[in-house]
């Protein structure tokens, strides 16, 4: 299972585009991949919230954070913007787009404000916008509301740095662990692509927790010395703590500035909490913001099946994660891509896997569906009578070809019953057979 398992996310790494461009060395390809698998491996089930939402969190644990205050228009911008210069003091400020997504800066969803007139003008053009980031889907993001944040890069004694922080789950290790770099500000992908040096980690032992000499060992890494080493021990103490108590899967703090006075602080806030914790932490399930989700998914979820939008065209229906992921391999294997990971669980009945089918249906790069199910406590005729019964019910709304492979308790009957049902629907016994009939029905 666990080979299924990084097969699927190697190949989700090297599919990725940002690898593709170059070769690249096995440390790099460790740490992209560490990388990739804590950004993107949907199958943790993840919440993500908003920048404001994730620094509302952290300061709650006494992480000192880039102040803020959030806005659904101008005029709360304005007023923002009012109450920001009484509660700090400062005259200008950071007018930030709150989507699910980073490299806003980039895509221009973070600016400048030297004056009120200018957050008026900038929260005008940004609130409403569609931003586009390396992190978007390509036809981008609509932008509901801003973050209007103090000014934290002003002059003074010393000069400012910008430093990368976050926290993560090590799965190889089972530990948490603490990844950071000088290289602040930037993409991390890059800096893992061009200075893997760069990048350090600090494992964390579950049974003592974060120690004073690691977070000590940080700061002395970071290269500080004097008050903003001491600032970045709090900083760093106070940051696992949050990760900890909020039940996160990642804190991603990029940049962490140290401020030309000297202070340690959070400027920017990727949080991700642990969906299976959000029972014992209701005030963070309400941050959940769905507009920010694939409507796909969030349907799906909504009745109970666990799927994830993919970039392929064969739909896959299957039942069990790890036969899922073999199943997203034998797409590849077979020269395509997957259009989403479905797992409909223990019981493939008629209406489930007509549920299933609508949701597949929904994307319309689906050019083929793939039913992947073994039949171990549910028989595999009952879910072939499922099949086919959803299939007559949904009349004309199939339109592409059903490729079936039941495997399992009962597996030859079931084959019959497919190809005696009348429905252009092509059965499969192994797994080769399957792929060779994705392969006839897409060519
Ligand atoms: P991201 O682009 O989505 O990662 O958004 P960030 O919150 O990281 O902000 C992007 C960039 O905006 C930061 O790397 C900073 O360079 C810049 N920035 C953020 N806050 C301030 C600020 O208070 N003053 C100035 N001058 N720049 C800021
Ligand atoms: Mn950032």
């Amino acid at each position: 299972m666990y080979f299924f398992e990084v097969t699927v996310l190697i190949g989700l790494c090297i599919s990725n585009s940002q690898i593709k461009r170059k070769k690249v060395s096995p440390l790099k390809i460790t740490l992209l991949f560490l990388w990739h698998f804590f950004k993107q491996d949907k199958r943790i089930t993840i919440m993500n919230i908003h920048e404001y939402q994730g620094k509302e969190i952290l300061a709650s644990y006494g992480v000192r954070v880039q102040r803020g205050i959030v806005a659904n228009n101008p005029v709360e911008a304005v007023a923002a913007a009012k109450q920001l210069t009484t509660e700090t003091g400062t005259s200008w400020y950071v007018v930030k787009a709150q989507i699910h997504a980073g490299g806003r800066g980039k895509g221009g969803g973070v600016k400048l404000a030297k004056n009120l007139d200018q957050v008026t003008e900038i929260s005008e053009q940004i609130i409403g916008m569609q931003l586009i980031t390396p992190q978007t889907p390509p036809e981008g993001k609509t932008v509901h509301k801003v973050l209007i944040a103090e000014d934290v890069y002003y002059p003074g004694e010393s000069e400012t740095s910008e430093f990368y922080v976050s926290v993560l789950l090590n799965r190889a290790t089972g530990r948490n662990m603490i990844m950071y770099s000088t290289e602040g500000g930037m993409d991390i992908e890059e800096v893992a692509e061009h200075t893997p040096h760069l990048i350090f980690t600090e494992e964390i032992d579950p049974s003592v927790g974060l120690q004073g000499f690691q977070a000590r060992k940080i700061a002395f890494n970071l290269g500080l010395s004097g008050e903003a080493f001491k600032e970045m021990v709090k900083f760093i103490d106070a940051l696992y703590k949050a990760y900890i108590g909020s039940d996160s899967s990642m804190f991603e703090i990029n940049p962490v500035l140290k401020t030309s006075d000297n202070k340690i602080l959070a400027v920017d806030a990727k949080v991700n909490i642990d969906d299976n914790a959000l029972f014992r932490q209701a005030k963070y399930a309400e941050m959940r913001d769905v507009r920010e989700e694939n409507p796909i998914e969030v349907e799906a979820k909504e009745v109970g099946l666990n799927y994830v939008d993919l970039d392929g065209t064969v739909g896959c229906m299957v039942n069990g994660a790890g036969l899922a992921m073999a199943t997203m391999d034998l797409i590849k294997y077979a020269g395509f891509e997957p259009a989403n990971f479905l797992d409909v669980g223990g019981t493939a009945d008629a209406k489930r896997v007509e549920t299933a089918f609508r949701i597949i249906l929904k994307d319309p790069n689906v050019k083929a569906i793939l039913i992947n199910i073994f039949g171990g406590i549910v028989r595999c005729d009952r879910v072939a009578q499922g099949v086919v019964d959803a299939y007559k019910n949904m009349g004309d709304a199939i339109k592409v070809p059903i490729i079936v492979r039941l495997q399992g308790t009962n597996a030859e009957i079931a084959k019959e019953l497919i190809d005696n049902s009348g429905m252009p629907i092509l059965s499969a016994v192994q797994f080769q057979e399957a792929a060779d009939q994705v392969k006839a029905a897409l060519s």
